[in-house]
């Protein structure tokens, strides 16, 4: 089920609106539902709008069969959405059309490096070019690139990358969660060598045209926040409110991998758990009381909040330790 008979296309009219935006690359695991559980009860709990998004633009990694897979899992727990949900493969014009804009205002450059040859630049570089970069920043090498220059590479057969000429702006910002934060941007990839838009263009492109107020996402992605912000700025859109939550652990305080065990909805259904269990052990590891009879994440909204939320990450076998509800 993609999308609820009556909704609109994909995007939230008016008033405040929250999302969740997996990557269909696989299952979802606990780490995920439990954000995805976060962002939605934050959203409902402010009586806003809640939209799904699919970012599917990377075609080596995604699929519809791990899209409709995750569908399911959010289905599973009560998780509703208001709008369509989009893929971002199918949304490649509003894309071209940001490109332009920034290409327009000169703040486009073709870069041919690959990973290697930057990672090899970062490593001989005395110093950073501007220390209040983020670690593993671009260090510009192709930025002042002559027309002939590009020609060149080009005729000896390499695809540019687009990116974003950034000036090592610094970018504050107040998350809900992790307060004050302040980070540089560096010349961010826009379009990859293969011409698909990158991450940060198309989420801050497609939050703006969705009507998205309020990102809520694991932390692991808070220093892509000030990147997300300059562009806005530069698109001339409205900058959401960040929430980033922190993530669940695997033992070894690792991001979750497949080899920590039962990490997804169905090994956990492979272990006897159901999802009734499974809401009520995300929902003690968010901080909400009293949720053992709660059935759907509605049963959530009215005892949540927001200010008693863990602040540290979670470890895997604490959420998961809660056998007396298995
Ligand atoms: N698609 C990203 C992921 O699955 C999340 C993007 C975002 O929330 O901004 O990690």
């Amino acid at each position: 089920m993609l999308s609820r008979p009556g909704a609109s296309v994909g995007r939230h009219d008016g008033g405040m609106s929250g999302r969740f935006a997996p990557s269909p690359s696989g299952d979802l695991h606990v780490g995920n539902l439990r954000t995805a559980l976060l962002a939605w009860l934050i959203a409902r709990h402010d009586k806003a709008g809640f939209l799904v998004r699919v970012e599917d633009l990377d075609p080596v990694v995604s699929s519809r069969e791990a899209e409709r897979r995750q569908l399911d899992d959010l289905i599973a727990l009560g998780i509703d959405w208001d709008t369509e949900v989009v893929r971002q493969s199918e949304r490649v014009d509003l894309y071209r059309a940001a490109i332009q804009h920034l290409t327009e205002a000169g703040l486009v450059y073709r870069c041919y490096c690959s990973r290697r040859q930057i990672r090899a630049e970062i490593d001989a570089a005395a110093q950073a070019p501007h220390e209040h970069l983020p670690d593993g920043a671009y260090p510009g090498t192709c930025r002042n690139l002559t027309d002939r220059e590009c020609a060149e590479r080009e005729a000896a057969g390499r695809a540019p990358a687009l990116r974003l000429r950034a000036e090592g702006q610094q970018i504050a910002f107040d998350d809900l969660v992790l307060g004050p934060l302040s980070g540089g941007v560096d010349d961010v990839v826009l379009v990859r060598a293969d011409g698909i838009a990158a991450y940060n263009l198309a989420v801050v492109v497609d939050d703006h045209h969705q009507g998205v107020t309020q990102v809520v996402r694991g932390d692991d992605l808070v220093w892509s926040t000030p990147r997300q912000i300059l562009l806005q700025r530069l698109l001339g859109y409205a900058t959401p409110n960040y929430v980033h939550v922190p993530m669940v652990n695997g033992p070894a305080g690792h991001r979750l991998a497949k080899r920590d065990g039962a990490i997804t909805r169905r090994d956990l259904h492979g272990l006897g758990w159901s999802d009734h269990t499974l809401l009520r052990a995300l929902a003690r590891s968010i901080g909400i009381e009293g949720a053992e009879t709660a059935t759907a994440a509605a049963d959530l909204v009215a005892s949540f909040d927001l200010a008693t939320l863990p602040r540290a990450p979670i470890p895997l076998e604490r959420l998961l330790g809660n056998d007396d509800v298995v």
